[in-house]
């Protein structure tokens, strides 16, 4: 029996990041009861089950809020779903596969009075708050961002990324990119973009992009096929010396001082941001790395590159 004030929450996509990453932070966070799961293959001991989430919307009454970490394709209805019975919604990043999508799930979830929260794990990490504290007021400028895994590696099987909708190198891109609209204190807009589509498929491998910011010109080089050490690094160079955000926003090295890293809290932070948005009866919706990943498909160049299989 859940505690008086917990919320009892579905989970709805049991894969790699619910179990990596979702099932660990809820067990920890006494504010959430894991009530039950929806995913049409898994299904986890001892919480009850459903093949998906309108069965588990039907059979799990007392339900409150849901946590969607499925494939971003097919995310809107699930959370149409969810908001229609008056269910709290954090979704997983990227929130949606289309900015319309978000735009109405916006609306449904302010009519309908409850939360909608798009989470973004990455501006969780611990060296992004300080990194946007020390950069208010300097004047920045160039950034590089350079972010480079194996797509074999972190997405092992996992065919949808490449497909419509999938995003693609702009799975892990967004991250960076997430980063990015937080820490900087001017708009990103982007200026230009290419990307290379494998034969076959949907979605690039590989991308690159020039932004600006305020005076600064801002670049990411996004690759998929990165294999060896992995690279997910943010450069900012400024009128008081270069800030380094490394591994994912976990490291931060400022001009002149030690790096400085701490464990990493990302999912433990995001789960407790949705709490305290259902308790206040607030949504916190932010698009802006969508945005800026729909404009690369607006504008970018796109070429045909190797076929690719897992
Ligand atoms: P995943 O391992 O493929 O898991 C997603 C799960 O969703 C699948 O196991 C599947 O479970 C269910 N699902 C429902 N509809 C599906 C469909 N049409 N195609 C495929 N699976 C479907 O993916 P993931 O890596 O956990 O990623 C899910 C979301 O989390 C993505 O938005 C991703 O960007 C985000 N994320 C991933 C990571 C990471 O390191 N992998 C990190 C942070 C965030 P059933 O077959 O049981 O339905």
């Amino acid at each position: 029996m859940a505690e008086a004030g917990t919320i009892r929450l579905g989970l709805v996509g049991i894969g790699k990041i619910a179990r990596d990453q979702h099932l660990p932070a809820l067990a920890a966070d006494g504010r959430f009861a894991l009530a039950a799961t929806a995913s049409r293959n898994a299904q986890l001991d001892d919480v009850a089950g459903f093949p998906d989430i309108d069965a588990m919307i039907a059979g799990v009454p007392d339900l409150q809020a849901v946590s969607l970490c499925t494939p971003p394709d097919g995310r809107y209805e699930q959370a149409a779903s969810a908001i229609a019975a008056g269910l709290h919604v954090m979704l997983e990043k990227p929130p949606t596969s289309t900015l319309s999508e978000i735009a109405a799930l916006e609306e449904q979830a302010r009519a309908r009075g409850v939360t909608l929260f798009t989470s973004w794990h990455s501006r969780e990490a611990a060296g992004v708050a300080p990194a946007r504290e020390w950069l208010a007021g300097k004047r920045i400028e160039t950034v590089r961002i350079t972010w480079r895994e194996d797509i074999r590696r972190w997405h092992p099987g996992q065919e949808w990324i490449l497909g419509a909708g999938g995003f693609g190198v702009f799975d892990p891109g967004i991250n960076a990119l997430s980063i990015a609209t937080r820490i900087l204190p001017d708009p990103l807009l982007l200026d230009s973009a290419w990307m290379e589509v494998p034969e076959g498929r949907a979605s690039p491998l590989k991308a690159e992009l020039t932004m600006r910011s305020g005076g600064a010109v801002v670049t990411a080089d996004f690759d998929f096929l990165q294999t060896g050490p992995q690279t997910w690094d943010i450069e900012v160079d400024t009128d008081a010396g270069m800030l380094t955000l490394s591994m994912g926003g976990s490291i931060l090295q400022l001009p002149g001082a030690d790096a400085q890293k701490a464990s990493d809290r990302e999912y433990p932070r995001l789960y407790a941001r949705f709490a305290e948005l259902v308790g206040a009866g607030e949504s916190e919706v932010d698009v802006r790395p969508l945005q800026l990943v729909a404009d690369a498909f607006l504008l970018g160049e796109r070429r045909v590159g190797a076929s690719f299989s897992f």
